[in-house]
């Protein structure tokens, strides 16, 4: 079964509800009008279905294969010709600054094309997507001379970029690293150390690699605020010689088999100090926040495909009647979409996927308006969200992208169980999502211990004013009570963890994914409002796509019965308090 692009409601949401046809009058976004950003979406629809679909299989199967004597990957078959064919139609440039080669559209554009991406091989996603962080970080931190020997390659997608934060001892705690770099008399730096678990250290559809490695300087600090950042390329741009970093073997894995996971022996590789010394976690922060969104919009995109196969199964696979009697009198047994039990499935997964969606495409909008609105109160407005809320995404996509891909293969029975049908592998590749780039309960970590805290509680205050702005100049929106009671219910989250957190942080703590969760929902609940509302208007006026419109109202009264009364009992998981959570000690365990 072919995945087909949801352009409707990519349209509807970014068009229609976030009103993105104003990007166009951003300062650099004047190019971006509504019939050219359809453009670029239909052309990636197509591109994702003709060229990235036809390797996933394969990807999965073959994986990446490594030569011990060469120390070279190589990729699956047909990645090296697809690769190349996203280069070289310009997608790794879509929304890389124009001096440097890029085509400075839109961010919303890119979630947009990752979402198309991730739908359709997400394993081949992950090389541009990597590379993609690697410029954000050259491009805010780098130094002209960095920034000019690397980004117009790494814009092109001529050559790839990697992150390499993680070393055997160290994952969530970088304070841990060992990785040293020595300072040489000509300025760049000899970098020593193992990392491992990166994420395209090597492969074979670029003809260079540029690792961006956290280490430590000299007598640095044995914490998170002693590392520096280091641009360390396979070959060296000035005379291309091969430098000293090494792939030393691949991961077998679960899942996202076509992508390389790679053991990276740095064996006094030369590199170039990124940013200032022993600051490279704000530079790295630059990548990780971007890399956070993308992995969003991969869950997303695992879960929109998981949706299109179960809907299509559900449709084709003839198996009892209806409770309320034949709904397909001449066959042998009705199709199972007619089983209310089978709705409840496509139901969650697809009001979760366009809430989801809405979600992720607000974000990328405030994201293009913290960088190019003309007034500074108004980028500064959009920043606060886009911080709070970059957590939220990453966590939230990536949770219910796993859980609707693992109920669209609950939709297939047996089905889905066998490789014949292409859930089992979404769901095998969707499970690292929601570990890697700092696993999901970071995510909230982050949310509660760092975000919440920020500028004196600024963040939040934003997200509130914008919230309740809503309501008060929409008195008639869709579903207005619930939402009220849903950031009633935030409301009082925040108040106790702002009052417990401080005395006791592991009250905070115990706090943070259940708060996480509660914000998402209430998030979406407000953009859900908006759809609705919007779709109800259009409807009305004889706008639009009929069938996508009225499915919004039945989706939105889906969200408001269904879903968003969790958020009542993760009010009451969050103010019970971590006393039975932490209260087991000893062998207790073994109890
Ligand atoms: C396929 C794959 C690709 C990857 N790609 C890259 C890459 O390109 N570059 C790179 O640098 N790394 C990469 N990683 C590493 C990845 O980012 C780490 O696995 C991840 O950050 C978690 O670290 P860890 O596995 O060491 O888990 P640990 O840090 O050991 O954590 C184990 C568990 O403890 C929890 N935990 C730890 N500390 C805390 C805390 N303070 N509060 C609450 N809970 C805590 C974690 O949430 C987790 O559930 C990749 C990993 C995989 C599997």
């Amino acid at each position: 079964m072919h995945y087909q692009a949801p352009i409707n409601d990519l349209k509807f949401i970014l068009f229609d509800v976030l009103e993105g046809g104003l990007l166009q009058t951003l300062e650099g976004y004047e190019e971006a009008t509504p019939d050219v950003m359809t453009a670029i979406m239909e052309e990636m629809a197509k591109f994702a279905t003709e060229v990235l679909q036809p390797t996933n299989r394969i990807g999965d199967e073959q994986g990446c294969a490594y030569d011990p004597e060469s120390r070279q990957v190589t990729t699956p078959d047909g990645f090296r010709d697809a690769y190349q064919k996203f280069v070289k139609s310009g997608w790794s440039g879509l929304d890389a600054p124009t001096l440097f080669g890029g085509q400075g559209l839109p961010r919303v554009l890119k979630f947009i094309v990752d979402e198309m991406v991730c739908s359709s091989n997400l394993s081949l996603g992950m090389y541009p997507g990597l590379t993609h962080g690697a410029i954000s970080a050259l491009f805010s931190h780098g130094s002209e001379a960095l920034q000019e020997t690397f980004l117009p390659k790494l814009i092109s997608g001529e050559w790839t970029g990697t992150m390499c934060l993680t070393e055997p001892q160290c994952g969530t705690d970088l304070g841990l690293i060992r990785t040293r770099a020595e300072p040489e008399a000509d300025g760049s730096y000899s970098l020593r150390g193992t990392k491992i678990w990166i994420t395209g250290g090597e492969h074979d559809l670029a003809d260079n690699i540029v690792h961006l490695v956290l280490a430590k300087l000299p007598g640095a600090p044995d914490t998170t605020k002693g590392i520096s950042l280091f641009a360390v390329p396979k070959y060296l741009p000035v005379d291309g010689k091969r430098n000293a970093v090494y792939c030393g073997g691949l991961e077998h894995k679960m899942g996202i088999r076509g992508s390389s996971t790679c053991l990276m022996n740095f064996e006094g590789a030369c590199g170039w100090l990124v940013g200032e010394p022993n600051d490279g976690m704000s530079a790295m922060f630059t990548m990780m926040n971007e890399a956070r969104l993308m992995v969003g919009m991969q869950g997303l995109g695992l879960a929109e495909k998981a949706y299109q196969v179960s809907v299509a199964f559900a449709h084709e696979r003839l198996q009892s009647r209806s409770p309320a009697g034949p709904k397909n009198p001449d066959g042998p047994a009705d199709p199972i979409i007619v089983q209310p039990d089978v709705r409840r499935m496509l139901m969650r997964q697809k009001v979760l996927n366009e809430g989801m969606r809405a979600l992720a495409l607000f974000v990328g909008f405030q994201l293009d308006l913290s960088h190019s609105h003309a007034d500074a109160a108004e980028r500064q407005r959009a920043d606060d969200l886009v911080q709070l809320l970059t957590p939220v995404v990453k966590a939230f996509l990536t949770d219910e992208g796993f859980n609707n891909a693992n109920l669209g293969l609950q939709v297939l029975g047996g089905s889905g169980f066998t490789t014949d049908w292409p859930l089992e592998q979404l769901v095998r590749d969707g499970r690292i999502t929601r570990i890697y780039e700092g696993t999901n309960g970071i995510q909230a970590m982050d949310l509660v211990g760092r975000k919440l805290g920020q500028a004196n509680g600024r963040l939040i205050n934003t997200l509130f004013n914008l919230l309740e702005e809503y309501l008060a100049a929409n008195p008639d929106a869709a579903f207005a009570s619930s939402l009220a009671d849903s950031i009633a219910a935030l409301h009082q989250a925040t108040q106790w963890i702002v009052a417990n957190g401080p005395e006791d942080p592991e009250q905070a703590a115990a706090a943070a994914s259940p708060y996480l969760r509660l914000m998402a929902l209430t998030v979406i609940a407000y953009l859900w409002s908006r759809m609705a509302t919007v779709a109800a208007r259009k409807c009305h006026a004889g706008e639009g796509d009929n069938a996508l419109l009225q499915s919004k109202a039945v989706s939105a009264k889906y969200y408001v019965e269904k879903l968003l009364p969790e958020t009542a009992w993760l009010l009451t998981d969050i103010t019970s308090g971590k006393d039975s959570m932490m209260a087991l000690s000893g062998d207790q365990w073994a109890a």
